[in-house]
């Protein structure tokens, strides 16, 4: 179906943070797909776990334990909250999970509260219960009615958020940078609020890290930047560098609240998926990777603000880590993306007057040089 308006370009193989066309022309990926490819493109180790455990096992459905997902669920329970993971295809599958989780939570302890507050600009993914989520209403257009229980806040204002809450709110959703919404950061001051309220009321914490996760940021969830401590998080684009996986994990406290029979996915955690991010996850901690991306974030968003220097045509740079975006002072974005992909750099428009920077970790200095060259001259010729 035409959902995607799609560049006209075929890539049929990729190496690090490269990717080449059926032309056999080369791009440097500032993308990662759409944060994705964390370890850049056909990473030989991850392929090779994918290899070897397809050659062993590829499905059993979740009527049965295997390895790589009581191996996983261990690993990402023990990095984050220590309770239990619920493991589906996508990072809107994770969503749904969390929601339904928060909804059988308040059934069972808020007295049926049902309400899942959540920002706006916020992107949660486009199943139903998930684009009700979202916080943006031209996503919905068309596809009305939305499930009900859902209620926005703008990002960040406290005060606004608290006049949402009723005796009817179960959950607060929110991502700690907002990823499709343009790239901006929680406050600190906010989240100490938010969760005070929540631990006050019993309201659970929920952090959408599909985007944030797996070291995107400089650590390895984001809510660990501002000492936070969420009831769930959902995770899912870096997770397996690229095949389908999103898991949704809780606290100890909430890790029976959703029992046997109360949700189901048949391929979610799969054995192959699985071993990909056991893969991933041994090599973001061998090579240092989530530390580093704080290093190599600092070194782009410097180049970034020398660019606006020189141009005079960015206004803001906005981010966390290697999560970064430029605001323009036109909205141009679309047309610089387009230079740039001619010129062999893929980087992503985000809003209209907002391009967005999401390269793999193992982006090199020297890349980002070629990538900051191509993106003057995009950015120049764009204003002319
Ligand atoms: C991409 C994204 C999603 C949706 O993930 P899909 O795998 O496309 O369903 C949800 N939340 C956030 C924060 C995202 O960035």
């Amino acid at each position: 179906m035409p959902t995607y308006s799609r560049y006209d370009v075929a890539f049929v193989k990729g190496g690090g943070s490269w990717l080449i066309d059926d032309n056999g022309k080369k791009y440097l990926d500032f993308l990662s797909g759409l944060g994705v490819t964390i370890l850049g493109h056909a990473h030989p180790e991850i392929a090779n776990a994918i290899y070897d455990q397809a050659k062993e096992l590829v499905h059993t459905s979740n009527l049965f334990h295997t390895k790589p997902q009581q191996a996983l669920a261990a690993q990402l329970s023990g990095l984050s909250l220590g309770g239990s993971v619920f493991f589906s295809n996508s990072g809107a599958e994770a969503n749904e999970c969390a929601i339904k989780l928060a909804r059988k939570y308040g059934n069972e302890k808020l007295g049926g509260a049902y309400e899942i507050l959540s920002a706006e600009r916020s992107f949660h993914g486009r199943t139903l219960a998930a684009l009700a989520a979202t916080g943006q209403p031209e996503k919905k257009e068309g596809f009305q009615p939305m499930p009900e229980g859902f209620r926005y806040f703008p990002f960040n204002d406290y005060k606004a958020l608290e006049n949402q809450v009723t005796d009817k709110t179960c959950a607060v959703l929110i991502e700690a940078v907002q990823g499709e919404g343009g790239v901006y950061v929680a406050d600190q001051h906010f989240l100490d609020q938010l969760t005070q309220l929540c631990s006050g009321k019993k309201i659970l914490l929920m952090i959408d890290e599909v985007q944030t996760g797996m070291g995107r940021t400089g650590k390895f969830f984001a809510y660990e930047h501002f000492g936070i401590s969420p009831d769930v998080i959902t995770v899912a684009k870096g997770l397996a560098n690229g095949l389908p996986i999103g898991a949704t994990i809780t606290t100890p406290e909430l890790a029976d609240v959703l029992g046997p029979g109360k949700h189901a996915s048949t391929f979610g955690g799969g054995p192959v998926p699985c071993s990909a991010a056991l893969k991933v996850i041994e090599l973001l901690s061998e090579n240092n990777l989530v530390n580093k991306n704080n290093e190599t974030g600092d070194l782009l968003k410097n180049k970034l603000s020398g660019l606006a220097e020189q141009t005079g045509l960015i206004k803001e740079i906005r981010g966390l880590g290697l999560m970064l975006a430029c605001e323009l002072t036109e909205p141009i974005s679309a047309d610089i993306t387009k230079k740039c992909l001619e010129k062999g750099l893929i980087i992503n428009h985000v809003k209209d007057n907002a391009i967005r920077f999401l390269p793999p970790f193992v982006i090199t200095p020297e890349e980002i040089d070629i990538a900051i060259d191509i993106l003057k001259s995009s950015i120049l010729e764009s204003f002319k």
